[in-house]
């Protein structure tokens, strides 16, 4: 575990972030960073009862106003809908995190046609949906944050096809959004996450996990809390001249062998 990272008091106040995803894991992380420096959240997920249930949890905690609602990044009607009725009730999205993913790990020939199209359309043309629903309102204000979940995969990895290809396909999405949205005060950024705590990991069998580990240079996994960190940070203003980057998170893993 590393400690746990102090919030900038104030930074997110009068702002208002999105997150896809956000009933648990990373995007929960998030949510619970963002509330804690001030902002009005806006969140998003499939599962109804573990969103209503983390909504609640951050509001207790902040007292920040935050929009629940159900939806499925890959409907472009729901996800249209969610970022009017966002912008109609806050005046705005300031930030958007894509944060939803799925994975269905096989090898190549057996990665059946729903299970391709399904990884590819929760990540990336999930991403390119919430983006495309924000970048009208974020041009008009001349400001905006695009946060887009990569993974330490997308240099390509055995038994993850079509994962890799989605979260390649996000690093190509995010450097296209920054050259587009630069003239506008758009920033758009990738994360690009290593081995982290979320329930996503507790997929992945003991024996698996224990191998991976032992390759990060840092010898342990990654909390939510050092994701969350990167995404507040890229988020900030503090952070205009930065975009087009992919920001890996992972202990070290990305920098390849290690003969220790
Ligand atoms: P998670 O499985 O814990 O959470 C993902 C959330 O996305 C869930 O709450 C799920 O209900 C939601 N979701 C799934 N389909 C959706 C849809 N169609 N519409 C809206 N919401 C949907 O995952 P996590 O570990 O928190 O991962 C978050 C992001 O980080 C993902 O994009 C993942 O690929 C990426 N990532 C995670 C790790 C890791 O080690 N945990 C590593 C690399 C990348």
């Amino acid at each position: 575990m590393s400690a746990p990272k102090p919030a900038v008091q104030g930074r997110y106040e009068g702002r208002t972030v999105a997150i896809t995803g956000a009933a648990q894991g990373l995007g929960l992380a998030m949510a619970t960073r963002f509330a804690a420096e001030g902002a009005t959240l806006a969140l998003v997920d499939v599962n109804d009862a573990c969103l209503t249930e983390a909504a609640e949890a951050v509001r207790k905690e902040h007292g920040a106003t935050v929009l629940a609602t159900t939806v499925d990044v890959t409907d472009s009607g729901q996800v249209a809908g969610w970022i009017g009725a966002v912008e109609a009730a806050t005046g705005s999205v300031d930030v958007l995190v894509n944060n939803a993913g799925i994975i269905r790990d096989n090898r190549v020939e057996n990665i059946t046609d729903e299970d391709w199209d399904a990884v590819i359309d929760v990540s990336l043309k999930g991403a390119f949906l919430c983006a495309r629903a924000v970048l009208p309102g974020m041009r008009c204000r001349r400001y905006g944050r695009i946060i887009s979940f990569s993974s330490m995969s997308w240099r390509g990895n055995f038994g993850q096809a079509n994962y890799v290809a989605a979260k390649a396909g996000i690093v190509g999405l995010t450097r296209t959004l920054a050259l587009e949205g630069a003239k506008d005060g758009i920033t758009a950024n990738a994360i690009a996450p290593g081995l982290i705590d979320t329930p996503m990991l507790a997929s992945m069998n003991d024996a698996a996990r224990d191998l991976l580990t032992r390759k990060i240079p840092m010898r342990r996994t990654g909390d939510p809390g050092d994701i969350a960190e990167g995404a507040a940070f890229l988020a900030s203003e503090a952070a205009g001249y930065i975009s087009g980057i992919v920001l890996d998170i992972d202990g070290g893993i990305s920098i390849g062998s290690s003969i220790r």
